[in-house]
């Protein structure tokens, strides 16, 4: 369920894919998605911050997200698991409802952390959809392993092709 199908090629390289000396730059993702650039270092720190406060005791499978708001705010989350499996919340989630539910409504770029560097936790179908209520399809998402590794970059939209959406939302 968080396995890639693939190892798909990172977006613009790593993250932070920086120039020497200089602020991170904007990159073009796969899926041709210009995306805004991120402190990546502090994200990711953030969302594996997050991982370390996990409730997994079924799983063991910690994972930590780290939401970065249009107004420099960062909501962190962990998955929270419960014996009955089908309540267990996505970090992913959690984050962004912690989010909305403090007025944050926009977002620049998601972290995740979870997983390792072969086997990293990618968002799943339902938060992808959930992350495309609020999150342009140029919104960078980097996911990295759960204890050391550089993320990997894609794009929200290179994850949720063609989402389903209402007009007139938010
Ligand atoms: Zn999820």
């Amino acid at each position: 369920m968080r396995r890639p199908a693939a190892r798909s090629r990172a977006i613009g390289g790593r993250a932070s894919p920086r120039p020497s000396g200089d602020r991170p730059s904007e990159f073009r993702s796969a899926g041709g998605h210009t995306c805004p650039p991120v402190d990546w270092p502090a994200l990711v720190a953030a969302a594996r911050a997050a991982a370390a406060r996990s409730y997994s005791p079924y799983s063991r499978y910690a994972v930590g997200a780290a939401l970065l708001a249009e107004d420099g705010r960062v909501f962190a989350g962990c998955n929270v698991e419960n014996a009955s499996y089908g309540l267990t919340n996505c970090a992913e989630r959690t984050a962004l409802f912690k989010a909305v539910s403090e007025g944050a409504r926009r977002f620049r770029a998601l972290a995740i952390a979870g997983g390792t560097a072969r086997s990293p936790a990618l968002p799943c179908g339902a938060c992808r959809q959930v992350l495309a209520e609020f999150c342009a399809p140029s919104t960078p998402v980097a996911v990295a392993p759960l204890r050391r590794g550089a993320p990997v970059v894609r794009a929200l939209g290179d994850y949720l092709p063609f989402s389903f959406g209402l007009d007139g939302a938010r």
